[in-house]
């Protein structure tokens, strides 16, 4: 048993009821690897913004868990290096589908968890949250769950349609199951194809898909049956169409890859919403800078020749949601 404040990490609490009241949201990333981890860190020290490291169950089968942690740990330490006085980092399991899973990262070091037992009808849902809340908060690691189902893809979790989160269960779901944040669907959707050209217009000037607006009286509707609880989104990267035209214009393939416009997560950041999950975006600018590296210096073969410009576009990323998009710089000093 390893306790994440051993680690210097800490749990959503603080964080999110911070939020709530400044109006701003905190980033969750995904991470994979260590140039995506430098990347995230490197952004949140220089802009002193809290953030939310996530762990897929793809990523724990891709990195292996144990290393991942070590490398979270490493990464409060590689903050404070970077001049980041009292990091604010929270180490949380993306999407754990199982009580076993959930319990071995609370056991391993992570200060929170998310149990996504959202495809499971609502008193399984309640059951099955309710389990790993009890188990949680001995430890006080804090847990997000889910009502409502997304489409998309991320990782193994993925359905082909979405079904909003119903206002109307969410006072007895958050009072039966004792979750400190809840996340929701209100038409974000995973991966890099969010909505199907059917769903969307086109920008008649430039051809572009202008996807469907996220159902903000759904989102205003849970507010007014809980309010101040913390609310979170997944699936909202914005797939920044000059990610897709760099990848294209080098040799991709990504057509009509459409996400969530910023203006809408800006919207989002200042209400409850209080956590916004961000993957597919860096790993398209993870892509666009690779291919790009390729395409102008094909005989390139030193992996930190392209994974370090494709570092460099994540951290820009990274700082631009931060300080563009969710508010949260400078609220973690
Ligand atoms: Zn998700």
């Amino acid at each position: 048993m390893v306790s994440y404040k051993e680690l210097g990490l800490v749990n959503t609490r603080e964080m999110f009821a911070k939020a709530i009241k400044g109006g701003y949201a905190i980033p969750a990333f995904n991470f994979n690897n260590m140039e995506q981890l430098q990347a995230i860190i490197k952004a949140s020290a220089e802009t002193k913004s809290p953030v939310i490291l996530q762990v897929s169950k793809g990523a724990r089968n891709y990195a292996n868990q144990t290393l991942l942690r070590y490398m979270a740990q490493g990464a409060v330490e590689y903050a404070k290096e970077l001049g980041w006085e009292h990091p604010q980092i929270c180490l949380h399991l993306d999407h754990g589908d199982s009580f076993e899973l959930c319990k071995s990262c609370v056991d391993f070091g992570f200060s929170s968890v998310m149990i996504d037992a959202s495809h499971l009808p609502y008193e399984e849902n309640i059951a099955l949250t309710k389990k790993v809340v009890d188990y949680a908060h001995q430890y006080d690691v804090t847990v997000e769950a889910e009502l409502g189902v997304l489409a998309g893809v991320e990782d193994e979790v993925s359905s082909a349609v979405s079904h909003y989160t119903k206002p109307e269960e969410v006072v007895d779901f958050a009072t039966r199951t004792g979750c400190d944040s809840l996340a929701i669907s209100i038409g974000t959707s995973h991966g890099a194809y969010k909505f199907t050209p059917e769903q969307c217009t086109r920008d008649p000037k430039t051809g572009k898909l202008v996807p469907p607006p996220l159902a903000f009286d759904v989102l205003d509707a849970i507010m007014e049956q809980l309010p101040g609880f913390p609310i979170v989104l997944h699936g909202s990267s914005s797939v920044p169409q000059e990610y897709v035209d760099m990848i294209n214009s080098t040799g991709g393939k990504l057509p009509d890859a459409v996400g969530i416009p910023e203006e809408q997560l800006r919207k989002a950041a200042k209400s409850a919403v209080c956590k916004i999950n961000i993957d597919s975006d860096s790993r398209l600018a993870f892509t666009a800078a690779v291919r790009k590296v390729f395409a102008e210096k094909p005989g390139e073969f030193d992996p930190r020749k392209y994974c370090g410009p494709a570092r460099d576009l994540m951290e820009e990323l990274y700082k631009h949601k931060i300080i563009n998009v969710l508010g949260s710089n400078g609220k973690a000093e």
